[in-house]
């Protein structure tokens, strides 16, 4: 009988494909398994096993695998559900899930190139016929592909060669498709069993005694593990010795001291031991009941609890309870900006079982937490991360918690799959049977309604912990300050004072300023030109600290000239504000005191957060100008004022869910004044004092909030009430974008009528030289959202089949935020 598998490729196809396998590979091949397969004429990928079977394809004759990768399976079958689902739900492929899912480091790829190792001396008596064949080739060809191998040798199966001669040192590989991932050792050092006993001891010390330095590394290697039984790193033993470690080696090499090496996960934790978590107040106390009561019944619940109300150490309560059940826990954050703060917090109660994943961490990294949340080790039992973490192997996953639910940062625009973490981490609990906390002080629109019509639970908690009051927010009408010549650039005389004021009695400042505002553009007073990107349609933004005009949609930078390019004219102007603006005016306005910022420029690197958070806790920075990026849960015991800059750009954002934003953001945003006992202060500025979302914001009436939205969104159709999917059309041609476009959404209207919307280009019409066009489907609720898909689906396939547009990227973006 004839034995085949089917396979997850790592790349956007429709099916999974069918290769042929031996019994022996039958017998030893799990689904999750990955292999090396070939595919088309001259690729190689890494592809993961589906199902394993014993139908022949249809169509096409079956090649043979080239080689098994895994010796158990790295993808569990829950997993394999759960992608399914994804690429359902989401109108993608499996492969384009996998892709996202696995770290880089697990998926080889296909275009090794060989070269042949330069600075090392072939004995090629040691080269077996295979091996000398290749190493023939590459005294004559400087480098090789692993098809070109494939054809001269005459064999599919080249892996293992490859592997011979890198391992013989003969040639590099430009991508190590073999072990990529390198567990990291660490140094340690021991006494040589040889002097462990007193007498040795003593004479080696004597013997030493004109080698101080060396002397004193064998005294501070006894004074260590006095106090510790735990083996002792090189490193500490250099840096608590004073000695270099040249000086351990010299220790080394004579034989005094042992060296051995132990594989270290990078990420740990090596903390003292566990603190007991916070009781809780009475509200705290009622609110974790209700939700436990809730959870009797349903599998989600909307905890909506106000700023500072304590919801992290409900959440902590939850974790112990599943900790107790031997159970992990998935805890969800918008960004990573969060982990910091609450990976401290969370270390405290959990120490080492509490693991972050999330995307600034290296792809080794990655890979060590896939490992321990598959083998379920201690230390993977409390899974802390953002939107990828949802792709982990669980294996015993019992609760999921989704903090700040209401975050947008939980939806991926680009690329496939674009999916929202929390309702991708929704349909993971479901798959354990787990539960499903959402929290936020803010929820979502859809939250909430899902909570009022009944699919979720609801617990509120209104109370701030230890009563707390909630911040003093006060409206500053910025146009009657501008006419009353009451500011001073950006800053009102009231921001001004209260500022001064918080400064005096030594407490901190936050100022917000929405980067989806405008960020500086440049104009020149006599023409009115503004310099714009040659790739995209939007002008460059102004960057003083560099001097630099830089387009925030493709990276393109130029130097701010001094003279206009259109006309030449010398009055060149920034116009709007940024972060970096209000920056410099605070420094002007306040010299006396450190001014921060936190943005996306600040925040670059591995550690760009955790610096500007701690410099604030630290209280290093009195006055940090952020973004959103402040909005979102962090907890600072000092800051007692908040300054919104200007609230109209984020209200008058082109948007139907801009208020719903606003709301949430500048509520976030206050929340980080005030959390202790004395009442934090909030300014905003805004031209319109009277907005009702101002209003809203200022005596923190959700529930107005709520209510007026949903009227609206029912009255235009969007969500919760109407289901969206999005439907972009991509290319360079603008002619092809634009017939192209009206084709496709004729062809929608035929079937889904006044239900599409469009199309139309975007506001930026025009990014990395593509011109861009967009059409919506409004889905109503008892329209099925299975067959709308597959008639989207349909539609799709008969575009891609006119010539003429086969060249054109559609994507289709299935609830966008
Ligand atoms: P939220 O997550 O709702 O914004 P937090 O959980 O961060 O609120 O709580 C706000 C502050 O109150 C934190 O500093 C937290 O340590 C403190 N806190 C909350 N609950 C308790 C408690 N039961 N005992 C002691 N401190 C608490
Ligand atoms: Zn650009």
């Amino acid at each position: 009988m004839a034995h085949f598998i089917n396979v997850i490729l790592p790349i956007p196809l429709e099916k999974s494909f069918t290769y042929a396998i031996t019994a022996a590979e039958a017998d030893f091949l799990k689904p999750g398994m990955r292999v090396s397969v070939p595919f088309g004429k001259t690729k190689i990928y890494t592809g993961l096993v589906d199902t394993i079977h014993t139908q022949a394809p249809l169509i096409y004759e079956a090649k043979q695998i080239h080689q098994i990768l895994d010796e158990q399976a790295l993808v569990t079958t829950t997993q394999l559900k759960h992608w399914q689902w994804i690429a359902n739900y989401y109108m993608c492929s499996v492969g384009e899930v996998m892709r996202a899912a696995l770290p880089n480091a697990f998926i080889l790829e296909s275009e090794t190139i060989i070269t042949k190792k330069e600075d090392s001396v072939i004995d090629d008596m040691a080269l077996d016929d295979d091996e000398f064949v290749v190493f023939e080739a590459l005294q004559h060809q400087s480098s090789l592909k692993l098809q070109d191998l494939m054809s001269i040798l005459d064999k599919k199966n080249v892996l293992p060669i490859i592997k011979r001669l890198l391992d013989k040192k003969v040639i590099n590989v430009q991508e190590e498709i073999y072990e990529k991932y390198k567990p990291k050792l660490v140094r340690y050092v021991k006494m040589a069993s040889a002097f462990t006993s007193e007498k040795k001891l003593q004479e080696l010390l004597e013997e030493l005694s004109r080698a101080p330095k060396q002397r004193e590394v064998i005294m501070t290697l006894f004074s260590i593990s006095a106090q510790t039984k735990k083996p002792i790193k090189v490193s500490d033993l250099s840096s608590e010795s004073d000695a270099s470690s040249s000086i351990i080696k010299t220790l080394i090499d004579k034989g005094v001291l042992e060296e051995y090496h132990i594989q270290m996960d990078r990420v740990q934790y090596d903390g003292d031991d566990n603190e007991a978590s916070k009781s809780l107040n009475e509200h705290q106390e009622t609110a974790l009941k209700q939700i436990s009561e809730t959870f009797e019944t349903q599998d989600i619940t909307l905890l909506h609890g106000v700023t500072s109300s304590g919801k992290t150490e409900i959440y902590v309560k939850l974790i112990e309870d599943q900790l107790a059940k031997g159970k992990q826990v998935l805890y969800l954050l918008p960004e990573i900006a969060l982990t910091t703060q609450l990976v401290d917090r969370l270390q405290i109660y959990f120490g080492a079982q509490v693991a972050v994943f999330h995307s600034k961490y290296s792809s080794n990294e990655r890979v060590e937490i896939w490992n321990n949340v598959l083998q379920n080790e201690a230390n993977a039992q409390i899974i802390l991360g953002a939107r990828s973490s949802v792709f982990l192997p669980f294996r015993n996953l019992g609760l999921v918690i989704v903090d700040e639910e209401h975050e947008t940062s939980f939806k991926q625009f680009d690329p496939a799959p674009r999916y929202h973490a929390r309702d991708t981490a929704i349909v993971l609990a479901r798959l354990f049977k787990a539960k499903t906390l959402l929290g936020s002080a803010t929820p979502s629109l859809e939250s909430y309604y899902n909570a009022q019509q009944g699919k979720y639970g609801l617990v509120e908690l209104n109370q701030r912990y230890n009563n707390v009051l909630m911040p003093d927010i006060e409206l500053i009408d910025i146009k009657d300050k501008h006419k009353r010549k009451r500011m001073k650039g950006h800053f009102s005389d009231r921001l001004v004072e209260e500022i001064e004021e918080t400064l005096a009695a030594g407490h901190q400042i936050i100022l917000f300023q929405n980067r989806r505002g405008f960020s500086p553009i440049v104009e020149c007073n006599a023409c009115g030109h503004s310099p714009q990107c040659p790739n995209c349609d939007v002008s460059l933004t102004f960057h003083q600290y560099k001097n630099q005009l830089r387009c925030h949609y493709c990276g393109y930078n130029t130097i701010m000239h001094k003279t206009c390019e259109a006309c030449g004219g010398v009055e060149l102007d920034a116009k709007g504000f940024g972060t970096e603006q209000i920056e410099q005016e605070a420094k002007v306005l306040f010299p006396e005191h450190t001014v921060g910022r936190m943005d996306l420029d600040t925040t670059r690197g591995k550690y760009g957060y955790e610096k500007i958070i701690t410099a604030l806790e630290q209280q290093e920075i009195d006055i940090l100008v952020g973004t959103q990026m402040l909005t979102k849960g962090l907890d600072f015991r000092n800051v007692k004022l908040v300054g919104i800059m200007n609230a109209d750009n984020m209200l008058n954002f082109p948007d139907f869910r801009a208020h719903e934003r606003s709301y949430q953001l500048m509520t976030q945003v206050s929340g980080r004044a005030g959390r202790t006992k004395e009442r934090g202060k909030v300014l905003i500025q805004t031209y319109n004092p009277y907005h009702r979302i101002l209003q809203q914001v200022s005596t923190n009436n959700y529930k107005q909030m709520f209510d007026e939205q949903l009227e609206d969104r029912f009255a235009f159709k969007y969500p919760p009430i109407y289901r969206m999917i999005k439907i972009t059309l991509k290319h360079k041609d603008y002619q092809k974008v634009d017939v192209g476009a009206n084709w496709y959404a004729k062809s929608l209207r035929t079937v889904f009528g006044d239900h599409v919307l469009g199309p139309e280009f975007p506001p930026v019409a025009r990014i990395r030289n593509q011109y861009l066009k967009n059409i919506l489907v409004k889905i109503p609720q008892k329209q099925s959202l299975g067959k709308t898909k597959e008639a989207i689906g349909k539609i799709n396939t008969s575009f891609l089949a006119v010539k003429d547009f086969r060249p054109i990227r559609v994507i289709l973006n299935v609830d966008n935020y």
